[in-house]
């Protein structure tokens, strides 16, 4: 029991609730997600949205002020920026962006789908698929309760290889200096985005969805958000005259690490402090495989001891209040447990943990082994950090470069290849009662002289 030295008063230490194997309730309240009262956000987002949408630059400016506490001229920051944005940075920084950049892209890069697919169904009928960029996207930097640079980069560098034709970003202004970081804005130039909405939460997510007289308006938006921006997402995404779709409905970051008595406790807790940092809402769970009572206690003092001298220690305390240890048998109880749980990121700190992989059916991304931490895939191996969170990791991937594209259809058909269809299209067309489009195959037919006149 610690001391608080601010106030006196005596803090609980930081350790995760235990459930123990077979405890099937404990199993399942574990696996719970902090519960997001969607309605109440929804009926605070709507009227930011609907104003935005109708009063544009004026109601986006006057929300930044409300919610952010800066009175700006412009909600826009445009290319050229600034060059004492730039000039603020170290040496040091840009190289660690560039070292960043560069890995991202290169594997976004061999993601890249270019190729035009051609598959000839049947003689004479060519079916086809050919990739464009999604044309004007809109990627939202968090900027509330940190600077998140890394977010820029996870966004900006597969729209710049998808070669989307206009990236917007949207990122709050600081409180105390309007301004927005200088990370954001060297990440900016480098992706090649010319316009940053300077508004954070549902209002900058408005004005990209609908547009105001100095936000373009994009055709997609991406990126993760607190609960104002995801729920703005959701519902400009549900509106169809804002035309606008959505990367994925996202919810507070996550983290399940499955480990077993011979991991290093000391990796295996920051591993899970690395997450439970993010926010009061985020959840870390560890699934422990055969883990005995030495080895839970000497990993909940790492814990604890780890999480005090995080500077961001009360937002950790709060997380850990809804996270857990859940203890299992096997290797593969522990999977099914993951599998079920649906993690954003999935750590596996056991031996041999790449033949494994097999077993992995949902998770937004794996990190692989004892020396592989998630902060590297947050920040600088290439792989990308906008992940499903909530459990849609079932049905959704993370950002990737198809993300950024989408996909067109054609096809192609010959006199020889409607001979070999037609009637199957005229039957199923006739079942449906769409004479229309019986006539329009029936019409040609009858020309070729491949079905009587009187067919
Ligand atoms: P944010 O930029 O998402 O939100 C800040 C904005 O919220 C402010 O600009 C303000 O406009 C709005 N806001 C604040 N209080 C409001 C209120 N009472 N009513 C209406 N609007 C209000 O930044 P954040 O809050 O720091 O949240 C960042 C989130 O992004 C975290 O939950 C973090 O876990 C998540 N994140 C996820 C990933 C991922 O890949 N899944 C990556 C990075 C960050």
């Amino acid at each position: 029991v610690e001391q608080d030295k601010k106030n006196g008063s005596v803090q609980k230490p930081i350790h995760l609730s235990v459930v123990n194997y077979g405890d099937k309730q404990g199993i399942l309240d574990a696996f719970t997600r902090p519960i997001q009262k969607s309605n109440d956000i929804m009926n605070l987002v709507g009227p930011i949205v609907s104003n935005v949408r109708t009063k544009g630059d004026a109601a986006l400016l006057s929300y930044t002020e409300k919610f952010d506490g800066c009175k700006l001229s412009s909600p826009v920051l445009e290319a050229p920026f600034p060059p004492e944005y730039i000039e603020s940075l170290s040496e040091e920084m840009k190289q660690s962006l560039d070292l960043s950049i560069a890995n991202v892209e290169k594997f976004h890069q061999a993601q890249l789908q270019t190729d035009i697919l051609d598959v000839e169904t049947q003689p004479g009928v060519i079916c086809s698929r050919f990739p464009r960029p999604i044309e004007k996207v809109g990627l939202y930097i968090p900027g509330g309760t940190a600077v998140l640079p890394s977010t820029a980069l996870m966004l900006g560098v597969p729209a710049k290889v998808a070669q989307c034709k206009e990236i917007v970003f949207a990122t709050p202004p600081n409180r105390q200096t309007g301004k927005i970081s200088g990370e954001v804005v060297y990440v900016a130039e480098k992706v090649g985005c010319k316009k940053i909405v300077l508004a954070g939460g549902a209002q900058a997510v408005a004005a990209m969805a609908y547009g105001t007289e100095s936000v373009p308006k994009v055709d997609k938006i991406m990126g993760p958000g607190n609960q104002f921006v995801t729920a703005a997402k959701m519902l400009v995404s549900n509106d169809t005259s804002a035309l606008c779709s959505i990367d994925m409905p996202a919810g507070p970051s996550e983290v399940l690490v499955v480990c077993d008595k011979k991991s290093d406790y000391d990796f295996v807790a920051s591993d899970l402090l690395s997450q439970a940092e993010h926010g009061i809402d985020s959840q870390v769970i560890l699934v422990g495989i055969n883990l005995d009572q030495e080895y839970l206690t000497n990993l909940q003092n790492a814990v604890d001891k780890q999480a005090n001298n995080l500077p961001r220690v009360d937002i950790v305390r709060k997380c850990i209040e809804h996270s857990s240890i859940v203890l299992c048998k096997s290797v593969e109880e522990a999977f099914e447990m993951s599998n079920n749980y649906a993690p954003e990121h999935l750590i596996l700190q056991i031996e041999n943990a790449e033949s494994y992989l097999d077993l992995v059916d949902n998770a937004g991304s794996v990190f692989v082994g004892t020396y592989t931490p998630e902060s590297c895939g947050d920040y600088s191996s290439g792989t990308n950090h906008t992940l499903p969170t909530y459990g849609y990791a079932r049905q959704y991937s993370g950002v990737n470069t198809a993300t950024f594209q989408k996909f067109i259809t054609s096809q192609a058909i010959t006199p020889q290849g409607l001979d070999k269809i037609g009637k199957a299209v005229m039957t199923i067309a006739k079942v449906e009662g769409l004479d229309g489009h019986r006539n329009a195959v029936k019409i040609r037919m009858q020309k070729l002289g491949l079905v009587p006149e009187t067919f």
